[in-house]
């Protein structure tokens, strides 16, 4: 009997998470045994003329990670998904846009003018900057158009399972493995694992919160035992789905949210920053300002995993342009 097939892609992102597939260890055999791999282009050389020659949904399962950013992302995104039984989000940047979304609080201009020119890292004396067309002897070169807003996978594509984490744990990627294999999925459109938050698997001792101000990681040495949160330590878990075991906070780091949101929760930046609002120690607006004045970039911190699926979706754009303040509304281009 022939193998189910099974394909993987990577977007925009940055290669974690076809290092956690890798992180399987001898489990990848038993991938390598159940699955006939016929797409798989960071490990093995296939073209992707290989996928356009398939039959319509002749993959049985895509398990396709990084965000959608530029037009061979997309072009990508559509192929498999046409060619693929089942589309699963992998990883936090397919699911809901992560770091390479963070680019949403600028626009093309202002990162390019930024990455090739203003940079302090930046020697580009004639100011040069990739071109989308380049004639050489060879040929014409073409890079794909880099997209003002970066897109998640579903706001591309439909999407059957979401499989969050940066990267997704071993355990996660093993507990799909075994759901598709098995064919005892959820019903489609669920996040694959455990709707509980990192809070509740972290073993570190819980108390009212109250915080005065945050500090940065190297700014104090926790206690081991006590909540990072109650310590001034930023830490997301308090509105952020688990099924990583709490790992980051089990050794002193807090939470950086990358699981995403609970089952219900619209916009995970808005939830990490009501349950944040709700243990500082502030009764009015300005002592409020002043202990966020100790976090530096919440948007970021609030953001960080899913700024193209919130409700904001992207800052307006300008174009490279500064804008009044009265001229700054949200603006989702899709
Ligand atoms: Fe929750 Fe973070 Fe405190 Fe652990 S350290 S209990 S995950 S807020």
């Amino acid at each position: 009997m022939s193998k189910p097939k099974l394909a993987l892609y990577w977007a925009s992102s940055c290669g974690g998470c076809e290092i956690a597939v890798l992180g399987l260890h001898e489990k990848i055999l038993d991938v390598a045994e159940a699955f006939d791999i016929v797409f798989w282009p960071c490990v093995m050389d296939f073209k992707y003329e290989d996928v356009e020659a398939m039959e319509d949904g002749e993959i049985d399962v895509c398990l396709f990670n990084g965000a959608i950013r530029n037009d061979e992302n997309a072009h990508l995104a559509h192929l498999l998904r046409r060619k693929s039984k089942v589309m699963v989000a992998f990883g936090s940047c397919a699911f809901g846009g992560s770091m390479p979304g963070l680019a949403n609080f600028n626009d093309r201009e202002q990162m390019f003018n930024y990455i090739y020119h203003d940079s302090p890292s930046t020697d580009n004396p004639d100011g040069i900057v990739p071109q989308q067309r380049t004639d050489m002897p060879e040929g014409e070169l073409v890079l794909p158009n880099f997209w003002n807003t970066v897109k998640t996978l579903a706001q591309v594509v439909p999407v059957d399972y979401y499989l969050p984490g940066c990267p997704p744990e071993a355990s996660s990627i093993e507990t799909a493995v075994t759901a598709i294999v098995s064919g005892e999925l959820p019903p489609p459109g669920s996040v694959i694992g455990p709707d509980i938050t990192v809070c509740d698997e972290c073993p570190r001792e819980k108390h009212e919160k109250k915080i005065s101000r945050f500090y940065r990681p190297q700014e104090i040495i926790p206690d081991p035992d006590t909540c990072l949160l109650e310590q001034g330590l930023f830490c997301a878990g308090i509105a952020t789905r688990s099924g990583c075991g709490a790992r980051c906070p089990q050794v002193g780091v807090g939470c950086r949210g990358c699981y995403g949101p609970n089952e219900g929760v619209y916009d995970h930046g808005a939830k990490i920053m009501t349950g944040i609002a709700s243990v500082l120690d502030a009764d009015t607006p300005e002592e409020v300002e002043a202990i966020l004045d100790t976090l530096p970039d919440p948007a970021g911190y609030f953001y960080r995993f899913h700024m193209p699926d919130s409700l904001l979706r992207r800052t307006a754009r300008t174009n490279g342009k500064k804008l009044l303040a009265s001229e700054q509304v949200a603006a989702s281009e899709l």
